[in-house]
């Protein structure tokens, strides 16, 4: 559906991590309504709604992604089902209920457990301050086909995490961020692609005391990210305390048993 200019101005000032609800139901409202364009009016009668009915739309979780699947070009991997499997994941812990129970006062959605996926290490869903993070991944490894010494690796990369010594790459697994461009560039297969998955992160949030999300050892296949990601949510429904985020019941508690698999 087509929107004004006011009408997506209004809606850019939306906080990011529940745009895309809000314009969802802008877009209801306006075909509801019969219209044929999303208008100023229609975004603020869901503003109001928004405000005065905050814990109705409180539905205990938030898969967020970012623009890879709309046509972006520098997804690292395509995962393309895997958000679905997450938000069928998360709707079965019952997170509503579950944060209804917990949290002293009405619910709000920044109570909502978050999971924001990337599809390149550019982040632009934001996923350092999610309670879970995933970034798409995949990291390169050094062949035994030949080197012509073309430089175009080096080039590629933003990490600056190659140089070519001898005959061959090096790689600087400190400085590479799992990017893949480098496998895409290389018109040899030198580097090839050794794995790719998912990166993920934990913990992290804004709010009155932020805290960056931290990052696991290693690349995940879907099947592991899920399985990791189920982890996660056994210990946050394990431990969690009057709502904390997930972020602070790891301050309390370790990520031992996340990551002890
Ligand atoms: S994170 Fe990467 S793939 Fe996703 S929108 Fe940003 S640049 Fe594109
Ligand atoms: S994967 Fe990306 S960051 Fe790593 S070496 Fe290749 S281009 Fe650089
Ligand atoms: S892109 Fe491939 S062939 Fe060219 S320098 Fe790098 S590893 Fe060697």
């Amino acid at each position: 559906m087509e929107w004004s200019k006011e009408a997506e101005k209004a809606v850019s000032k939306v906080p990011f991590f529940v745009r895309k609800r809000v314009r969802k139901r802008v877009e209801e409202e306006a075909a509801l309504a019969g219209a044929g364009e999303v208008t100023l009016d229609h975004v603020k009668i869901c503003q109001q709604r928004f405000l005065n009915r905050m814990e109705e739309e409180v539905k205990g979780f938030q898969v967020e992604t970012c623009f890879g699947p709309s046509g972006c070009p520098n997804p690292a991997v395509a995962h393309d089902d895997l958000p679905r499997k997450i938000e069928d994941l998360l709707s079965r812990r019952n997170l509503r209920s579950f944060l209804a129970e917990k949290v002293t006062g009405p619910l709000k959605l920044h109570h909502e457990f978050r999971v924001s996926i990337s599809d390149c290490p550019n982040a632009c869903s934001r996923p350092q301050i999610a309670d879970i993070g995933l970034i798409e991944a995949r990291r390169p490894n050094i062949s035994e086909e030949p080197c012509t010494q073309c430089g175009a690796c080096v080039e590629t990369c933003r990490e600056g995490a190659i140089i070519l010594a001898g005959k061959w790459p090096v790689v600087d697994w400190g400085k590479c961020v799992s990017c893949g461009q480098c496998i895409a560039a290389c018109p040899t297969r030198t580097l090839q692609e050794e794995k790719s998955g998912f990166r993920i992160q934990v913990g992290g949030k804004l709010g009155r005391h932020p805290r960056l999300a931290e990052e696991l050892p290693g690349i995940y296949s879907p099947e592991e990210t899920l399985e990791i990601l189920g982890r996660c949510l056994d210990h946050y429904q394990k431990q969690c305390r009057h709502g904390e985020r997930f972020g602070e019941v790891l301050d309390r508690t370790g990520k031992k048993e996340i990551i002890n698999f």
